[in-house]
């Protein structure tokens, strides 16, 4: 077949569901996927014909796409931070949300700006899921080792190849933090204190269900997105607690988070002795991410 013609059938049975733009996005990213093919192969050969094998992924794909599989887990990958990273069902899609917290991270420990450190020091991700903020921190501070937690081992996995094949070496460990306090690092014979800790858990109340998409409630984790609304803030709790014991003094934590729960979150962080409180907002306009530091008396 023609493969303008499959370009035409995508708009045919997409354009109802998402934007021309899109379509046209999710077509050029699938044939260079399958096929190998840049995006300005039609204007070249506008009569450029595949055969049948070539077309069946596609049409595949077309499939799922409308029943609005996200395309990252049609291809099996996300881009974030400008390295690839593969995405399944059990692991959320990278948000470029969180891209922003990672930058915050590593433009606040940047080698170049803060001191030589003679001990190397250590952060730690809680709820990893793909690992793309333990990966990602890796590898651009490699002076620090990096220790990551999930409780679900389908995303563990994920993570673990995502970490090898960026190559950096991430410590993986199948932890659920709302039972951290009964777990071994938690221990009082475990000596490990971390110099920063990160995490972007769960915080979507059961009310802001209606505002998601369609791809985002029927596809990706539940487990990594929703909170109940009597409860939303179980996960910060658990990982404040956390902290204020782990943390080593001056050490900080950073926090993605609900833009509607930011005062809240912040009474949160104090109560646990954290201090210093910095918010930021997103992109978007949206209030998306929190730092304190944990000034241990
Ligand atoms: N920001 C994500 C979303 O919009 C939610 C991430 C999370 O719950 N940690 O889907």
């Amino acid at each position: 077949m023609l493969l303008k013609e499959i370009k035409n059938i995508f708009h045919k049975e997409l354009d109802g569901s998402y934007d021309k733009a899109e379509v046209d996005s999710f077509f050029y990213l699938l044939i260079e996927h399958y096929l190998g093919l840049e995006r300005f192969v039609l204007a070249l050969q506008p009569n450029l014909t595949i055969n049948k094998k070539e077309e069946q992924p596609l049409f595949e794909a077309l499939a799922q796409l409308r029943l609005h599989r996200p395309i990252q887990y049609i291809i099996g990958k996300s881009h974030f931070m400008d390295m690839d990273f593969s995405v399944d069902g059990t692991v959320l899609i990278p948000r470029p949300e969180t891209e922003e917290l990672v930058r915050w991270i590593i433009e606040e420990l940047d080698p170049i700006k803060s001191p030589v450190r003679s001990k190397r020091s250590t952060i730690l991700d809680i709820g990893t899921g793909s690992g793309c903020i333990a990966v990602s921190l890796a590898k651009n501070l490699p002076n620090y080792e990096v220790h990551a937690l999930d409780v679900s081992l389908g995303a563990l996995h994920t993570a673990r190849s995502n970490a090898k094949a960026n190559d950096v070496d991430v410590t993986f460990v199948e932890i659920d933090i709302l039972d951290i306090e009964t777990s071994a690092v938690n221990s009082e014979d475990s000596t490990i204190e971390y110099d920063i800790m990160v995490s972007n858990p769960p915080y979507v109340r059961e009310q802001e269900k209606k505002d998601m998409h369609k791809n985002v409630i029927d596809h990706e984790p539940g487990l990594a997105l929703f909170v109940s609304d009597e409860n939303p803030l179980k996960f910060y709790e658990a990982i404040a607690t956390f902290a204020s014991k782990k943390l080593k003094k001056n050490g900080s934590l950073y926090l993605e988070i609900n833009q509607y729960l930011a005062k809240e979150t912040e009474h949160l962080l104090r109560k646990h002795n954290l201090s210093e409180i910095e918010l930021r907002k997103d992109m978007f306009g949206n209030f998306r991410m929190m730092k304190g530091v944990n000034l241990k008396l």
